[in-house]
């Protein structure tokens, strides 16, 4: 593929990191999770703990979920939308926490 775009591995490597090129299917990271909720890494793994985030599709050592297990499983619950941010939660009750935290 590389050879036929005439594009370099270093220049598809950047293309994937700012996600102009994404190859399917994609895989979301728990960092992946954090840019694209507003959450924090230790709301990530609260949420881990408490279900609301599905078991990864990963294997092994590193974690991971197919597009389409967030996409279907995680995403349509959260329902709640920080004003400020854009953070999603499940619950008013937690958009209301993330919000008092914008207040001085
Ligand atoms: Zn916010």
């Amino acid at each position: 593929m590389a050879e036929a775009l005439e594009w370099s591995p270093t220049r598809i490597r950047q293309l994937i990191r700012e996600k102009h090129l994404v190859l399917e299917p994609s895989r979301v990271t728990p960092t992946d999770l954090e840019s694209r909720l507003g959450w924090s890494r230790a709301q990530v793994k609260t949420a881990r703990k408490q279900g609301l985030v599905p078991a990864p599709d990963s294997e092994g050592w590193s974690i991971w979920w197919w597009e389409s297990t967030i996409a279907e499983r995680l995403e349509p619950r959260l329902i709640e939308k920080c004003l400020i941010c854009g953070a999603r939660f499940e619950t008013v009750r937690g958009r209301a926490i993330h919000e008092s935290w914008h207040r001085p």
